[in-house]
């Protein structure tokens, strides 16, 4: 049987959409959730994913507002505005875009964020606040896929679950997300023996490595449903014809647009042995950018004392 492609855009347009109706009923008692996006540099790849999350607040009526600052900003410059952000009432979240310059100790900066602004989920305030499953925050890339997984009917309780990656902002709140869930979890990353073997055992297997096609049909059980959260950019014909079986397509993308997305699972091996599975482009980071609109509005709501939804 065909496997079922989870459509991203369709997700988010629903998330969206049920963000829409309670962003006019935050509207309608005055209050219009605001976030505030900090990127130090001119990083192509930052530029564009803070364009991004600011043309989404737009076309959801937030307030918005991206603060450029050059490279050469110290790390003091750096937290003396986001101190200033997290003392501005108007701003209910601040994401500071990583990576930042060497100079700039990320940790610090984090840390200097208010938690109740944190919309990346990555204050340690939020992080223990997510192990110990008490409402809080939560990182976007993790949050979406879980609202893959469940919007798609997809059952996580009693599921084994194969986490590939161990970062703090994809694969360890996953891996906790999972658990919540009630699916039993392993967590693997570069040091991993039998790494295949180990993914063949994921009824529900994540991948967030960072490495083209890196996962292949031998670490796909038959039937798993692979969620595969990595982005990666190929810009030569030989690496499209070293990974894919057909490259026709993928080579053509390359010709029109000069380079290609790709995951971390490779998408024919995906397509054929999976049950369902997220494609990239059009699954997983779609619907990042709407979590970070889900948790501005979620900040919003927690700082006013409002009620809000659990997702933990
Ligand atoms: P990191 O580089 O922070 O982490 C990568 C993880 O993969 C590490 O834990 C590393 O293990 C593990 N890894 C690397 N090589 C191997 C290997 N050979 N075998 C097993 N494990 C390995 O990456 P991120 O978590 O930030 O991102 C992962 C991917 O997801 C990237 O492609 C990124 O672009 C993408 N991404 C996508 C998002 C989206 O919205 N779709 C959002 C965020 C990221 P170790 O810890 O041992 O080094």
């Amino acid at each position: 049987m065909a496997a079922t492609l989870l459509d991203g855009s369709k997700i988010r347009d629903q998330i969206k959409a049920e963000l829409a109706e309670q962003i006019r009923d935050l509207k309608s008692v005055g209050v219009t959730p605001g976030l505030a996006a900090v990127l130090v540099g001119e990083d192509p790849a930052s530029q564009s994913y803070v364009r991004s999350k600011v043309k989404m607040c737009e076309s959801l009526g937030l307030y918005s507002q991206k603060i450029d600052l050059p490279r050469d900003t110290t790390e003091q410059q750096l937290l003396d505005a986001v101190d200033s952000l997290n003392l501005r009432d108007a701003i209910d979240g601040i994401l500071i875009q990583l990576p930042l310059p060497s100079h700039i100790n990320a940790k610090r900066v984090i840390e200097a964020v208010d938690p109740a602004k944190d919309v990346d989920g990555i204050h340690p305030l939020n992080v223990g606040r997510l192990v110990s499953a008490t409402p809080g925050l939560i990182p976007c890339t993790p949050a979406g896929i879980i609202e893959i997984l469940v919007r798609s009917e997809i059952p996580i309780k009693g599921a084994r679950a194969v986490v590939i990656g161990r970062s703090d902002i994809v694969g360890k709140p996953v891996a906790m997300l999972l658990l919540h869930h009630h699916a039993t979890v392993t967590i693997c990353h570069s040091r991993t023996r039998n790494l295949a073997e180990v993914a063949r055992e994921a009824d529900i297997l994540v991948a967030a490595i960072g490495r083209p096609a890196f996962v292949t049909a031998e670490f796909i059980k038959p039937g798993a449903v692979v969620i595969d959260v990595g982005i990666n950019r190929l810009t030569t014909a030989e690496e499209i014809r070293r990974i894919y079986r057909d490259p026709s397509v993928p080579l053509k993308t390359l010709e029109s647009k000069g380079s290609l997305l790709i995951g971390d699972v490779q998408p024919e091996d995906m397509a054929e042995k999976s049950s369902a599975y997220t494609p990239v482009p059009g699954g997983v980071g779609l619907l990042t950018v709407a979590m970070l609109m889900a948790n501005t509005v979620q900040a919003a709501r927690i700082r006013r004392g409002m009620r809000t939804a659990t997702r933990v």
